[in-house]
C-alpha cells in the first residue's frame, strides 16, 4: 500500500469537493465484523435469468466481441421501442433512443446535455446518492427539494416554487419508483410535475430504474406518456434491477430526438458504444418471458410484507408503508440518535448493516435506508435481532 501521493494536489476540485460519506466507515466495520447481515444491497439479489444468460453466451460465441454504432445497435434499438410502446406507452423511433452503460451513464449524459456551468437542477432529497454529485461534477447547481414523510415522499409543487431559480433552471429529476423512500407517484402527481415542467420550460430527467418493481396494485406511470409531454422528458430505464442484471451495465433513455443526437454526440467521448454482449442480452431480457420477473417481484413483495409486519411491531420507528423498488425507510428520531449513530449502534450491537437516511441527502437525516434485496431468511434474522435489541435497550 502506497502512503504518500505527492500529485494529489493535482487532483481536480471536482473530486475533491464530492461530500464526505459515513457510510464508507460503516462499511468498514462491517467488513471487521463477523456475522453482519446486510440490509444494505442496492441490487437485486438474484442471479440473472438463465435465458438471458444463455443468449448473451451463444453471442459471445457467434463473435460479437467488437464496438457498436455510438447510441446503440439498430436492431436492439426496435425491441426497446417495442418495449416502450408496450409496456410504458411512449412511442420512439430510433433516433429518439440511446442505449447506454446503465441507467446511471443516461442520467449523467441528460444532465451534459442540459445543464451549463451555474445552471441548476431539481433534485428530491433523500434522493439517489449520485444525483448530486453528478449535478456538481458538471459545475451545475442542485436544487434540493425537502421530500417528506408526511406528505408521502412526494414532491409538493408549492415547495419547488419556492426555491425555484426561474432563469437558470433547466431540469427536474424524478424518480418513481424511488430510491430509497419506495414512493411511487401516482398519475395525478405526475401530471402536476407535468404542468409545472412545461409552464417553466425544464426537462423531466425521469429515473425508472425501479419501473417493475410495485406492490399493492400500485401502477409505475411513464410521465413520458402523458399528453403533449415529448419535448419534456428525457425516460431513462435499465435492465439492471428488472432482470437482475446489473453487472451488465445496460440501460437506455428516449426523449426528444435533438436530446438524443447531442447524448449520442457526448457518449463518443466517453464510453463510445455500450458493451455488444450487454446489448444483445438485453434483447433477451426485453423479448424473452416475463415469468422470471414476475417471479422475483412476487418474492420481493413477500420480503417487503416481512420487514413492514416486524418494523410496525417496534412502536419507534415510523415506517410507510413503501409500494415500489426495494427499500423501506423508517424514521428513527424517536430513538434519539443521528441517523448514522444509529446505524453504527445497530451494527455494532445487532450486527445489522442499514444505510443512514443522510447519505440520500440532508433530508433523509432522521431516517435509514433498509433494502429487502436480500434473502428472506437473513430479513428474518435480521428482524429478531433488532427486535431482541430494541426490547433490552429500550
Ligand atoms: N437510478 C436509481 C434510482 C438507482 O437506484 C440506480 C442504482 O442503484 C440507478 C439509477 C443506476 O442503475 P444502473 O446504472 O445499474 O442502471
Amino acid at each position: 500500500m502506497r502512503k504518500h501521493f505527492a500529485i494529489r494536489k493535482v487532483i481536480s476540485e471536482r473530486e475533491v469537493e464530492l461530500p464526505e460519506t459515513h457510510f464508507v466507515e460503516i462499511m468498514k466495520i462491517a467488513e471487521e465484523e463477523k456475522g453482519v447481515i446486510s440490509l444494505g444491497p442496492g441490487e437485486p439479489d438474484f442471479v440473472t435469468p438463465k435465458h438471458i444468460r444463455d443468449y448473451a453466451k451463444k453471442m459471445l460465441d457467434k463473435g460479437y466481441t467488437h464496438y457498436t454504432a455510438i447510441g446503440g445497435m439498430s436492431e436492439v434499438k426496435e425491441v426497446i421501442a417495442k418495449k416502450l410502446k408496450r409496456k410504458n406507452r411512449i412511442d420512439a423511433s430510433p433516433e429518439e433512443i440511446i442505449i447506454t452503460v446503465g441507467g446511471k451513464e443516461a442520467i449523467l449524459l441528460s444532465l451534459m446535455v442540459l445543464v451549463d456551468p451555474g445552471e441548476s437542477v431539481i433534485v428530491p432529497n433523500p434522493g439517489y446518492m449520485m444525483y448530486i454529485p453528478m449535478i456538481e461534477s458538471l459545475n451545475g447547481v442542485p436544487l434540493s427539494v425537502a421530500l417528506s414523510q408526511n406528505e408521502n415522499f412526494e414532491y409538493n409543487i408549492d415547495k419547488i416554487k419556492e426555491i425555484l431559480h426561474t432563469q437558470k433552471t433547466r431540469a427536474l429529476i424524478l424518480n418513481s419508483p424511488s430510491n430509497p423512500t419506495g414512493t411511487v407517484f401516482n398519475r395525478k402527481k405526475l401530471e402536476e410535475i407535468a404542468d409545472f415542467a412545461v409552464e417553466n420550460k425544464l426537462v423531466v430527467i425521469s429515473d425508472e430504474a425501479y419501473e417493475d418493481f410495485v406492490y399493492d396494485g400500485a401502477k409505475h406511470v411513464s410521465i413520458g406518456s402523458l399528453n403533449g409531454m415529448e419535448e419534456y422528458v428525457i425516460s431513462i430505464f435499465t435492465c439492471s434491477k428488472s432482470y437482475a442484471m446489473p453487472g451488465f451495465r445496460i440501460g437506455y433513455a428516449t426523449g426528444h430526438p435533438e436530446l438524443i443526437k447531442a447524448m449520442t454526440r457526448l457518449k463518443l467521448g466517453t464510453t463510445l458504444s455500450t458493451p455488444t454482449i450487454s446489448q444483445l442480452a438485453a434483447v433477451a431480457a426485453l423479448n424473452g418471458s416475463n415469468k422470471p420477473v414476475k417471479k422475483m417481484v412476487s418474492e420481493y413483495n413477500r420480503r417487503r410484507k416481512l420487514v413492514m409486519k416486524r418494523l410496525n411491531g417496534i412502536s419507534a420507528f415510523k415506517t410507510l408503508e413503501p409500494r415500489g423498488a426495494f427499500y423501506v425507510f423508517p424514521n428513527i428520531e424517536q430513538f434519539g440518535m443521528s441517523s448514522v449513530k444509529f446505524s453504527e449502534f445497530l451494527l455494532k450491537k445487532a450486527k445489522v448493516l442499514v444505510v443512514p437516511g443522510n447519505e440520500f441527502g440532508k433530508y433523509g437525516e432522521g431516517f435509514v435506508r433498509i433494502s429487502y434485496a436480500t434473502a428472506y431468511e437473513k430479513i428474518e434474522e435480521a428482524m429478531d435481532r433488532i427486535e431482541k435489541l430494541f426490547r433490552e435497550a429500550f
